[in-house]
């Protein structure tokens, strides 16, 4: 991550090298997503490629046929005329059904390999480390990949196919002329020029445009979705912020849309007057034949051929030397895709299922870690030891460091010096799956997945199936089975409305099934748990802290209501990133220190 740049860097170009390396790379996924299929467009490809000169030849020959025909007056020259018309008619009906044959093919693979691009990406997010995925660049290159270069290897395997058909076109095209009006061909090239100069020089504009401003599309949509998003509804509402948001949301467009409008109107005006030079060319060309055939060099056969010709061979040149630039605009994307998919992942995943020192519990070894890009730490030198059946309470205002350490005792983040190890072997050792199976984590805030009630616990056991006792007592121990019997479909129940027949739950309810979660897992011997009652009225908050010990299994408790820390075992008290005191309630109360000051605040309303 050391090579992050500020979220508004202007994109440069990516150097040749990994343009070309990127083009490669998506040859190498078309052919594993479906060589059949592209093997049979390129076919197809040919096909419609070769049809219309061939079209033009045989026009030719009717009207050479018809001429004759009229000179003669034989029933044989006027069957071979009326020939060639059926053999033209044929020809045509074959290229409609190529054509059309293209495009179905075309849009199942734009399907698949939009499948197989998206999949990249996907896989790609789910191998990110947390550091990682929360980093800023990673997350605008996410969006980026998602909103702009997912599309792209289609691009330019079409682009790819345009230029063997437009290749195949001019080489028969150019056989043609050879053999009539050789000097057409130079014409015919030098014809498509203009465009192409066009083309060249708006090439890598609006990739330079957009890539820059990827951060006001992203504000942008943020602003969309506050406006339109039931969650936000509320306070949108309330505090009138519909209208200012939506200037908000105007000012961006119109400075984005300023921007565009530029950029697209240079490009009309250039882009007209070469395609005039373009067509002034041909017309020239055009003129020549014409001349020629009225001097009686030419058939009327081969005028109407060599114009038909003279179009479709500068139509060729122009779709060749386009297809050439604009692919130069998809690898630049692509090149970004690719510069995402080689994001190193921060993830290097160890192997072991046991530590040398069972019972040893989790222990952390003068722990700092910094947040990438801050200077504080937001943990500094935190030591101490959860051993097995151990209840640890941790206390802190907001900001302290408790959720960090969640996060790091969970293995999610790795110190920046220090260690955290669990029986004696640090965390980056374990294989993440056995350390996800010691360790049940409800964490702050939590996911309120919008799916069954049932995918909201089994997600505590990575999406495995329960059965219906486990599912009992997870939903006990969350203390929401009282509120999944009230539910009309039980486990099964769609939460949400956004989906037909889904329920909404309140934060209360939402928190219940989070703790239902976190028990899932019940071979868990540390749970830890970030605020677990925050959302729940006093009776369940009393309810959940009755509850009996398991025997063997630690808990890491982080509550604001110190009384709900009373029978911890130990209580550390963070102070920015650092424990400032560490002891049992009664101790803690015994020093007179900021505990004992927090503890006699929260009582004393109960007090009088
Ligand atoms: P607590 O849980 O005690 O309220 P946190 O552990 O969430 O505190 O935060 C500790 C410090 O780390 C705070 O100063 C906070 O601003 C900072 N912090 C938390 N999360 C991030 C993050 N993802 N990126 C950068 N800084 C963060």
């Amino acid at each position: 991550m050391a090579d992050a740049e500020p979220d508004n860097a202007n994109e440069p170009v990516p150097p040749l090298r990994d343009r070309i390396s990127a083009a490669g790379r998506t040859l190498a996924i078309i052919a594993r997503t479906r060589p059949g299929l592209t093997i049979g467009i390129a076919a197809l490809t040919v096909l419609a490629a070769l049809l219309p000169p061939a079209a033009l030849y045989v026009s030719k020959l009717l009207i050479d046929g018809v001429v004759a025909a009229i000179g003669s007056g034989l029933e044989s020259d006027r069957n071979a005329a009326l020939r060639w018309v059926v053999i033209e008619a044929g020809l045509l009906a074959l290229l409609l059904v190529v054509r059309r044959g293209l495009v179905f093919q075309k849009a199942r693979l734009h399907a698949e390999l939009g499948f197989a691009v998206a999949r990249l990406i996907l896989d790609k997010a789910n191998r990110f480390a947390l550091a990682h995925i929360e980093h800023p660049r990673v997350q605008e290159m996410l969006i980026h990949a998602k909103q702009f270069a997912a599309a792209r290897p289609y691009g330019l395997i079409v682009r790819g196919f345009d230029v063997l058909q437009a290749a195949v076109t001019l080489v028969s095209i150019t056989a043609l002329l050879a053999a009539t009006a050789p000097w057409l061909i130079i014409l015919m090239l030098v014809g498509g020029l203009p465009a192409f100069i066009g083309n060249l020089r708006f090439s890598g504009d609006a990739y330079r445009f957009y890539t820059a401003r990827s951060p006001q599309m992203r504000e942008r949509n943020y602003l969309e979705s506050l406006v339109t998003n039931e969650a936000a509804a509320r306070e949108r509402l309330h505090y009138g912020l519909g209208d200012p948001l939506l200037g908000r949301f105007s000012d961006l467009f119109h400075d984005m849309h300023d921007g565009d409008r530029r950029l697209q109107g240079r490009q009309a005006v250039i882009g007209s007057l070469l395609g005039i030079a373009g067509s002034a060319i041909f017309l020239g060309g055009k003129l020549w034949i014409v001349i020629v055939t009225i001097g009686g060099r030419f058939s009327l056969g081969d005028m109407t051929m060599l114009i038909g010709l003279l179009k479709q061979g500068q139509n060729a040149v122009n779709a060749l030397l386009g297809a050439f630039t604009g692919s130069f605009e998809d690898i630049l994307y692509v090149t970004r895709l690719f510069a995402l998919l080689d994001l190193d992942e921060g993830r290097s995943a160890g192997t072991a299922t046991a530590g040398p020192v069972p019972g040893d519990g989790l222990r952390f070894d003068s722990v700092s870690f910094s947040y990438p890009g801050t200077a504080r730490p937001a943990l500094d030198c935190i030591s101490f030891q959860l051993t097995p059946g151990m209840r640890l309470g941790l206390v802190g205002v907001n900001g302290s460091g408790k959720t960090t350490l969640v996060k790091l005792a969970a293995g999610l983040y790795r110190p920046d010096s220090g260690r955290v190890m669990l029986d004696g072997l640090d965390l980056a050792a374990w294989e993440p799956g056995a350390l996800s199976r010691r360790i049940g984590v409800m964490f702050q805030p939590h996911v309120n997945y919008k799916l069954s009630v049932r995918d909201n616990v089994e997600s505590g056991v990575g999406m495995a199936t329960l059965s219906p006792d486990a599912m009992e007592r997870a939903l006990a121990a969350g203390l929401a089975r009282e509120l999944v019997d009230e539910l009309d479909n039980g486990t099964e129940t769609r939460l949400s409305k956004r989906f037909a027949e889904g329920v909404e739950l309140s934060g209360g309810q939402w928190q219940r099934l989070a703790m239902a979660r976190a028990h899932a897992n019940e071979a868990a011997d540390i749970l830890i748990l970030d605020e677990p009652t925050a959302a729940l009225d006093a009776e369940a908050e009393a309810a959940f802290m009755a509850r009996p010990r398991v025997p063997g299994r630690s808990l890491i408790l982080i509550s604001h209501r110190l009384s709900n820390l009373r029978t911890a075992d130990q209580i550390i008290m963070l102070e920015g990133g650092r424990i400032i005191e560490a002891g049992t309630h009664e101790a803690l109360i015994g020093q007179g220190g900021g505990y004992a000051e927090l503890f006699a605040l929260q009582a004393d309303p109960y007090r009088t």
